[in-house]
């Protein structure tokens, strides 16, 4: 039977900075693997399986797929015949920042982009609204008040709930933050990649997000697959370092990598965990993080992820063997 009566028994929700909105601790992101050139069978068991673990939060963007904007087309088809109903048990965002179509008005920040491809947005996913909007990179030629003054009006159109940004610097969030505030829309969430392998947000972004009231929602906190056993004897068929359309290539499986990942293993299975459970736990032990936002190519893998709920707590031992192994 879908959904689960019991959706909603395990999940651990956690507040989104000083907003009302409860995150679950663990996120499903469809920029892999939901795109037209994927099997919409698997999407939508993987969709399932996760809304049945009491994930709520879907993140999506424009331009994810490939072709982009055709994981927003697949994500439509999968709301439309199992989830209509559960509307409101969801939170769906999207994104615009990326390349989506050709000439001035395409990508980046004006406000003339992102009010389009918002409105692509939602007829592609066949949504009135989105819960969140977020400008999905800052645009070093458009000034800040504009994009954050497309944000605001996306919610006074009543087409996203909240708003958010991704991949701005402490610098900018700080800006964005208080135009956003004094527009009367506040930023609700900042979307940074934060892994063992990149943790560019421990340098002045989190302390940035707490003083502002802003969540938290960390995306690639598996590296990519990176911080899996999954390449320990070579490149899995089907694997994302297998295809020629990943950002994720091949030479980034270098031999000091590979022998991080066993001693970080070692630490992991010491604490009765897979790898990538340990490195989402290893994400979620800053209290200011909202949510590790994983993505996964099938159903297995999310059910292994959301179990590193089960454990997240560290010992000061742990914290410091992990320290060591990525101090190489
Ligand atoms: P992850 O770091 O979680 O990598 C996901 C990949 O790791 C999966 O596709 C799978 O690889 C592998 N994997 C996942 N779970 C397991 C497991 N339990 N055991 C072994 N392998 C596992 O995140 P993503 O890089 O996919 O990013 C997540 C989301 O973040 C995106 O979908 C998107 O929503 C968001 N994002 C946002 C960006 C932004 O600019 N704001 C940029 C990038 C991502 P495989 O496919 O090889 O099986």
């Amino acid at each position: 039977m879908f959904p689960s009566p019991q959706r909603y028994d395990t999940m651990t929700y956690r507040r989104t900075g000083r907003s009302g909105l409860l995150l679950p601790a663990v996120s499903l992101g469809l920029w892999h693997n939901f795109g037209g050139v994927d099997t919409l069978e698997n999407a939508r068991a993987m969709i399932h399986r996760a809304f049945d673990l009491g994930i709520t939060h879907f993140d999506l963007a424009n331009n994810y797929g490939p072709p982009p904007g055709s994981a927003e087309e697949s994500y439509r088809m999968i709301l439309r015949q199992d989830l209509a109903a559960y509307r409101d048990e969801l939170i769906i965002s999207t994104k615009a920042g990326y390349l989506m179509w050709p000439g001035p008005y395409g990508e980046w920040g004006s406000r003339k982009y992102l009010t389009a491809s918002l409105d692509q947005s939602l007829k592609r996913m066949g949504l009135e609204y989105v819960d969140i909007f977020y400008s999905h990179r800052p645009d070093p030629n458009t000034p800040l008040e504009e994009t954050m003054s497309a944000l605001d009006h996306a919610v006074r159109q009543g087409k996203a709930l909240y708003v958010g940004i991704s991949s701005y610097s402490p610098e900018q969030t700080t800006a964005a933050s208080k135009i956003l505030r004094e527009l009367g829309t506040p930023c609700l969430i900042h979307q940074p990649v934060y892994s063992m392998y990149n943790r560019w947000v421990e340098d002045g972004l989190l302390d940035v997000l707490d003083k502002e009231g802003i969540g938290c929602i960390a995306f690639s906190p598996l590296a990519q697959g990176l911080l899996t056993t999954k390449y320990l004897e070579g490149i899995p068929e089907g694997s994302r370092a297998s295809k020629p359309t990943s950002f994720l290539k091949p030479d980034q499986i270098t031999p000091e990598r590979e022998a991080q990942v066993r001693r970080l293993n070692v630490i992991a299975q010491g604490r009765g965990q897979s790898l990538a459970q340990m490195a989402i736990a290893w994400v979620l032990r800053h209290p200011g993080m909202t949510s590790a936002l994983i993505g996964a190519s099938k159903v297995q893998q999310i059910e292994d992820c959301v179990a590193a709920l089960k454990n997240l707590e560290f010992s000061a031992e742990e914290l410091q063997g992990i320290e060591k192994i990525l101090a190489g």
